[in-house]
């Protein structure tokens, strides 16, 4: 994961070698390093600019402060501002409802459908959840088709209705199925398009409006970069959604996405998925990530 940030920060941190001191030239040198490796990594410029100019500012601060080589300082600072940078702490989930009603949002293709057996799958595994899945995909029969192979293979009831082409009202009887069969949470998989237009959006935005979900969930692939900020940033002016939801951190992504959307729309990353399996998910914990990019 990440593995040419991983590489590139290492070389960055390099200028600093052999020297027993912070100046402003060595930080400077290693910082044009560090912001030239995050972005080929994809984070967007103005992040980059940001990140290193706080990163200098710490560095040139806390001089003074500190035991540490200057190497040291560096690698720590870089760790803990990549930490803020993705959030900080982990972001829970809210499972206040009853039952609580989840929203899943996000472009065809993104892992919607995966992500919502996945989730369906790690709260009944806490035993105190009884998940419904809702299926309000009414374009494609084959995405119906699909959630029900994930809830058969994970046990998990899913609710659809092929004879309906409304999907609030298929959200809603979901809602109403969930309350009368005792399901103290209901995951909504809707339809996602190739790229982001009026109708999807109205779509997802009239779900939003009559269902009143407890959490909204933005689903996006990770390997498609800034496209992936850019999308996030189109679904958060209409939804104001929760959490993201960052899929395929097994494949070969840069990481752009992972670290620059948190500053982008200001909502944290609340899981990744790692994998097509439906125990292929881990809850985002911002600063495991930093230790990761920074090995
Ligand atoms: P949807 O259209 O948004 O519902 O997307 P799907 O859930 O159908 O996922 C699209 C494709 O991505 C499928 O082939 C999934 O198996 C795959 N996929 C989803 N999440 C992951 C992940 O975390 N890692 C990998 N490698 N593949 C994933």
């Amino acid at each position: 994961m990440f593995d040419n940030l991983s590489e590139k920060l290492d070389k960055a941190f390099h200028v600093l070698k052999g020297h027993g001191q912070i100046s402003e030239v060595n930080v400077a040198e290693t910082l044009k390093e560090v912001r030239r490796a995050l972005l080929d990594a994809d984070v967007n410029f103005k992040t980059a600019k940001e990140f290193t100019n706080t990163v200098k500012e710490k560095a040139l601060g806390q001089n003074v402060l500190t035991t540490l080589k200057p190497g040291q300082l560096m690698v720590k600072l870089v760790k803990d501002e990549l930490t803020e940078l993705m959030g900080g702490e982990a972001a829970d989930i809210d499972l206040s409802g009853n039952p609580s009603v989840i929203l899943m949002a996000g472009l065809q293709g993104s892992g919607k459908t995966t992500f919502s057996g996945k989730l369906a799958n790690f709260l009944k595994n806490k035993k105190t959840k009884n998940p419904l899945l809702v299926a309000c995909d009414v374009y494609r029969p084959a995405a119906i088709d699909q959630l029900h192979v994930v809830g058969d293979q994970i046990g998990v009831e899913v609710y659809s209705d092929k004879e309906n082409t409304n999907p609030v009202a298929i959200a809603k009887a979901g809602i109403a199925h969930a309350k009368a069969n005792g399901h103290n949470v209901v995951i909504v998989d809707t339809a996602g398009r190739l790229a982001v237009d009026e109708q999807m959006m109205d779509e997802i935005s009239n779900i939003h409006k009559a269902i009143h979900p407890n959490e909204t969930l933005f689903v996006v692939d990770s390997m498609t970069g800034q496209d992936a900020v850019n999308t996030a940033k189109a679904f958060n002016d209409v939804l104001d959604y929760n959490g993201v939801i960052l899929t395929k951190l097994d494949g070969d992504t840069r990481g752009g996405a992972a670290l620059s959307i948190k500053s982008v729309v200001n909502k944290p990353i609340k899981f990744i998925g790692t994998g097509e399996k439906m125990d292929a998910v881990d809850v985002f914990y911002p600063a495991r990530m930093a230790d990761r990019i920074l090995g």
